[in-house]
């Protein structure tokens, strides 16, 4: 494999005092963990550093160290926009369309400062004059690991580094489960936890600490809303923001719910549509060959990874789903 070029990043580092890192709306373990984890690292190289995100993140998220100092773009509009406009540079991380911040994106575009770009979704689009893009990567936390080691700072991953970093490689690979994992994946794990990450501690603290109310979610979920459409490889499940309300949604809690229909055998595609604040957000899973990033594209304005990808649909629920079963109902449709 082609090593990546971090001249760039060490040239830009040398010229750049104050740093905003930016991650995409609806922030997960990935966004938050490489997010979190160049914000440890570039303390430690005395910078001026804020994280920005579009909007709020689940809870069980917010025991990463340096969650605290997190700005919500939403809830925090007017600092946060000062702060971009006086950055040197952003890191745009775990995205790479300033479509995927919303109001965020105008606000990065219109700022003087050198936009850099971490990703490993497919399709970049070109806003970064500092780039490293690889869809290889598990997650955006392998390559803030790899950019830390590349600039010959190995040394400088702390335990508060090794658990942001761990916790996104673990989210984003179905906890280490997913094509995307190598040995090498392994390797860098080995590594973060040498340097002080504690897997147990990071698994409960991301996956044992559902509400009551999640696991009965889950459990209605599956039980009345999964459909599996007969003779497809396809499975759906949909919530309505009544059936969230009644289960006293909290953010992140529907997280995974998309992954369950797969567990089913012979099924390699799946859908999971959720209504919130009248909008229709869309998450696809599928197992092998069928590309979910191109579907999303497509059809729902979306896009993601070959396996993971996610959409909106302005249409209402019915319609939305509707117009899924429609595309997949095609005879020649094949997951
Ligand atoms: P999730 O279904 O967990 O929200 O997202 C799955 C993957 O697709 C993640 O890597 C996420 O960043 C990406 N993704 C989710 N929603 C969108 C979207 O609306 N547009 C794009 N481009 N990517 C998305
Ligand atoms: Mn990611």
């Amino acid at each position: 494999m082609k090593k990546p070029n971090f001249a760039p990043f060490k040239a830009l580092l040398k010229k750049s005092n104050t740093i905003v890192i930016v991650t995409h709306w609806s922030p997960d373990g990935d966004a938050m963990g490489s997010s979190l984890g160049l914000y440890n690292y570039l303390l430690k190289l005395k910078k001026k550093v804020t994280v920005i995100v579009p909007n709020e993140y689940p809870e069980f998220l917010k025991w990463l160290p340096g969650d605290n100092k997190v700005l919500n773009h939403q809830t925090d509009t007017v600092k946060a926009e000062a702060i971009v406009q006086k950055a040197d540079a952003i890191f745009t991380l775990d995205f790479n369309s300033y479509k995927r911040i919303e109001k965020l994106g105008e606000v990065v575009a219109g700022s003087t400062a050198v936009k850099v770009l971490i990703d490993h979704h497919q399709q970049p689009d070109k806003f970064a004059k500092v780039v490293y893009h690889d869809v290889k990567c598990c997650s955006t936390c392998e390559m803030v690991y790899n950019l830390i080691v590349g600039l010959g700072h190995k040394k400088l991953i702390d335990k508060k580094i090794a658990a942001c970093l761990y916790t996104g490689i673990m989210t984003d690979t179905g906890s280490f489960r997913f094509p995307s994992v190598t040995a090498n994946t392994h390797l860098i794990l080995a590594d973060l936890i040498r340097s002080g990450a504690v897997p147990s501690q990071v698994h409960e603290a991301v996956y044992d600490t559902y509400a009551y109310n999640r696991l009965k979610l889950i459990g209605y979920s599956i039980l009345q809303k999964m459909i599996v459409l007969p003779g497809k490889n396809i499975a759906y499940i949909s919530l309505s923001e009544e059936e969230l309300n009644q289960f006293n949604y909290q953010k992140g809690d529907t997280e995974g719910l998309v992954n369950y229909p797969l567990t089913m055998k012979g099924i390699k595609f799946s859908a999971f549509f959720s209504e919130m604040d009248g909008k229709v957000k869309i998450s696809f899973r599928s197992k092998g060959k069928f590309d979910v990033n191109q579907f999303a594209r497509t059809h729902f304005g979306g896009g993601g990874h070959i396996n993971a990808a996610g959409g909106k649909s302005d249409l209402s629920l019915n319609d939305t789903i509707s117009k899924f079963l429609e595309i997949v109902g095609q005879p020649e449709f094949t997951a």
